[in-house]
């Protein structure tokens, strides 16, 4: 059986830290934790939309929701300062907030590269940095960044988003062989094609149909689905898994097809 414990060895639980935690994959990852014993701390930059998710969870006691930039340093300092406050510790960490901007890539600002790595990879890094330093403090702790298969295959449009992806993986590696030396694991989830609202807003019909027919199972994932696969990740059970890539693709990796 999975062992998906969240026991402690003190009284207090474990406690998350999930960016990108307004909608979609994020706040499908922190409705995981919340339902596995975890408090959860929620950050986003849309402040309105993460109001309303930490309204409707309703779990006030464990939840916390905090408007914060993740490219921003400034912001993550503070947003670690009030995540120790209220809960005192972190035991995870979900690097899931992400943006998308699909276009030929000579088209491609560089405002738009700038953008993307910004919030992909920067904010990944400065996230591991701010919240890691608390695991390996207390010398445990379990990272996951939310990668995608446009991380591990090159394809036309994606020159801004499939980079960050691809060095968000080999960032994973960095910091699994770094603070696995601390008993920290830093692990990585590929997802294929997720009906959320960055779908909606970059996959065309045409990417839409190709991923239908090059997907063996023949559809997109749902957000829980990628929530199943983190929340493993982070759990005893995953406890001698670091440094490694998991395509929750439905084996579109497998198959070893082009992007569409
Ligand atoms: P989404 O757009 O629905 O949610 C992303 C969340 O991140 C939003 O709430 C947004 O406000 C937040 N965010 C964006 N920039 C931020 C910043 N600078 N600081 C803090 N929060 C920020 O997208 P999603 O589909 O749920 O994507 C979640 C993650 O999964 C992303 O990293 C994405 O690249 C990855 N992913 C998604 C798919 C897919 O098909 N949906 C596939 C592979 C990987």
């Amino acid at each position: 059986m999975t062992d998906l414990s969240t026991s402690t060895t003190s009284s207090s639980p474990r406690v998350a830290v999930v960016t990108g935690g307004a909608r979609g994959i994020g706040l499908a990852i922190g409705r995981w934790f919340l339902a596995h014993g975890y408090s959860v701390a929620l950050l986003d930059i849309d402040g309105a939309t993460l109001d309303q998710a930490v309204a409707e969870l309703a779990q006030p006691a464990k939840l916390l929701g905090l408007h914060c930039d993740v490219s921003k340093p400034s912001q993550i300092e503070s947003a670690a300062k009030a995540v120790v406050e209220r809960f005192g510790r972190v035991d995870a960490l979900v690097n899931n907030a992400g943006v998308a901007v699909f276009k030929p890539a000579l088209q491609t600002s560089f405002e738009e590269w700038r953008t993307v790595l910004g919030t992909n990879l920067d904010g990944a890094f400065l996230c591991t940095q701010a919240f890691g330093a608390l695991m390996v403090e207390r010398g445990s702790g379990a990272v996951v960044n939310i990668a995608s298969i446009s991380g591990l295959r090159a394809s036309t449009l994606r020159v801004a988003y499939g980079t960050s992806k691809a060095a968000l993986i080999h960032l994973t590696k960095q910091h699994a062989v770094e603070l696995g030396n601390a008993g920290v694991r830093v692990n990585v989830i590929a997802p294929g094609p997720v009906e959320t609202e960055m779908a909606k807003l970059v996959h065309s019909v045409a990417i839409r149909s190709d991923y239908y027919d090059t997907i063996p199972l023949g559809r997109y994932g749902t957000p829980e689905e990628m929530a199943n696969a983190v929340g493993f990740l982070c759990s005893d059970g995953a406890s001698f898994i670091n440094g490694q890539v998991l395509a929750v693709d439905g084996g579109f990796d497998a198959a070893g097809v082009g992007l569409p």
